[in-house]
């Protein structure tokens, strides 16, 4: 097993660590159930410091040119994979994920903060045509203030830098709260900034209960963007508390990524792909494969093949370098995802692999796999956010597209073909931000991450990253 050295986690306020006595609650390692440590909630008084240095930071790092912020996040990227294995390792304790996943989350990370580096040099504004000698009209771009960032905590790396990169490259300053379950990650995420020169003002982490955190940060007037990744239903009441205050908002929710796979594929080489991207952190990503429609054509043989793999996917603790799945994050989840899988059993769906917990200590649900779920199943309706893949048979092509997009949901969506038509179909017809075709890579540093419908609007990442973090002003000169 691999050692990971995990410091007490702080919260950190206009860039500095405070390490005041705080009411202090648990931090598990959900492999073993153990207690790995404990983070600190923030008060008030705490939260009041912080927007404080938000506005001192955004003044001051607005002020500083594209090039020099572009620096510090190189300098960041750097620093974070000179400190990649040790990161990894964190995130592997603190979330259960497996080591290989870290790692590459990590580099993920680091990819980020190298790309928006470079971008944040070409936010360009405009120069109108003139109305007359001597005028001036021109189109400005300028970082849309300070920004309070919610991440959650299935990317412990990966979702703070997220939340930070576009609004740091802008311009922006940021107070981040991230997932109380992952704190050290995005602490060393934080850290990795502020030792690349980045002015400490600009940057706060708070940690403390979600709602009370997020209320108060966005009744400020010093808070003019709220970015948040979640569930769909913390996300709409966010979305009313930034409507008080009429704030601009990133939002970037739930999903139930359908995959469409189509008669004329290479069966085993799309399993393959599929049992890994459904299994990668425990079915605990927003953009997992969920909903599997096939070919009636191939579909028995593909459910087989799904069921035989899972059987012998390697779960057990990420920071055992054999494991491929871990637990899930909290106990809490355990009766939920039993719940999926009873209600849909009950419905008339077959289970093929998994359906119940492991017995063993930490909080691990086997790798799932349910075939002829009927809609009506609450597993077709709501988002699992676990190791349960869904398989259900479709014959035409307009019936299996209007399953895709039966749901209000709009994030990720998948599909696998040989034929060009097909594909160019599909690319027009899925309701979703993102589509993969032949492939489950959608997020990389230069596209844009983000969903449509009640997944949520805005993009994280891409030029359109930056985009969500400027305002636009318009200045006539006569
Ligand atoms: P949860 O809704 O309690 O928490 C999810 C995340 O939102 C946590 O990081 C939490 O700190 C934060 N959060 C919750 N209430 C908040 C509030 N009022 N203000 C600010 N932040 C708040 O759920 P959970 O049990 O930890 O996780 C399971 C659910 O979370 C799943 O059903 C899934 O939909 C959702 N989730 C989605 C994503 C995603 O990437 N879209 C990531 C993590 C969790």
């Amino acid at each position: 097993m691999l050692s990971v050295d995990y410091s007490e986690p702080e919260l950190l306020l206009g860039g500095v660590r405070v390490a005041l006595a705080r009411e202090r609650e648990p931090v598990f390692n959900p492999a073993t159930g153990e207690q790995i440590g404990s983070y600190p909630l923030a008060t008030t008084a705490d939260l009041d410091v912080a927007l404080a240095a938000a506005q001192r930071g955004f003044e001051q790092w607005r002020g500083v040119t594209a090039h020099d912020r572009g620096k510090v996040l190189k300098r960041a990227a750097q620093l974070l994979r000179e400190r990649g294995e040790g990161l990894a390792r964190l995130a592997a304790l603190e979330s259960g994920k497996s080591i290989h996943e870290a790692r590459i989350e990590l580099n993920a990370a680091a990819d980020l903060f190298e790309w928006y580096g470079e971008e944040c040099r070409r936010v360009y504004g405009r120069l109108l045509v003139s109305r007359g000698a001597g005028t001036r009209l021109t189109v400005r771009k300028e970082p849309i203030g300070p920004v309070a960032a919610f991440a959650p905590w299935n990317f412990p790396l990966g979702n703070p830098a997220r939340k930070l990169g576009a609004p740091l490259a802008t311009g922006c300053s940021v107070i981040m709260k991230p997932a109380e379950d992952t704190p050290a990650s995005a602490l060393a995420i934080a850290q990795s900034l502020l030792d690349a020169g980045l002015p400490p003002d600009t940057l706060s982490i708070v940690f403390g209960v979600p709602a009370q955190i997020s209320t108060y940060l966005l009744a400020s007037p010093v808070i003019r963007k709220v970015s948040f990744t979640g569930s769909t239903v913390v996300g709409k009441q966010l979305l009313k508390l930034a409507a008080e205050g009429a704030k601009r908002t990133t939002m970037e929710l739930g999903g139930h990524a359908p995959v469409l796979v189509f008669g004329d594929v290479d069966v085993d080489a799309v399993l393959d792909l599929a049992v890994a991207a459904k299994f990668r952190n425990a079915g605990q990503v927003c953009v997992s494969p969920t909903r599997f429609y096939v070919h009636e054509s191939i579909y028995q043989r593909f459910a087989a093949g799904f069921a035989a793999r899972v059987q012998s996917w390697p779960v057990g603790d990420g920071l055992d370098e054999s494991q491929r799945m871990g637990p899930l994050i909290h106990p809490r989840r355990l009766p939920v995802i039993q719940g999926f899988v009873d209600d849909a059993r009950d419905r008339g769906a077959r289970v093929l692999a998994g359906g119940t917990r492991l017995e063993r200590r930490g909080w691990f649900y086997a790798p799932t796999v349910l075939a002829d779920v009927p809609d009506e199943a609450r597993i077709m309706n709501e988002e699992p956010f676990g190791p349960i893949a869904v398989l259900n048979p479709f014959r035409d092509h307009d019936a299996v597209v209007h399953a895709a997009n039966r749901l209000p949901y709009g994030l990720a969506a998948y599909a696998f073909t040989e034929s060009r038509r097909t594909a160019a179909l599909l690319g027009e017809q899925i309701e979703a931000g993102m589509v993969g075709i032949n492939t489950f890579r959608i997020g990389m540093s230069d596209a844009p991450f983000g969903g449509v419908k009640e997944s949520g609007h805005g993009s994280e990442e891409g030029p359109e990253g930056l985009e969500a973090c400027l305002v636009t002003k318009f200045v006539s000169e006569a």
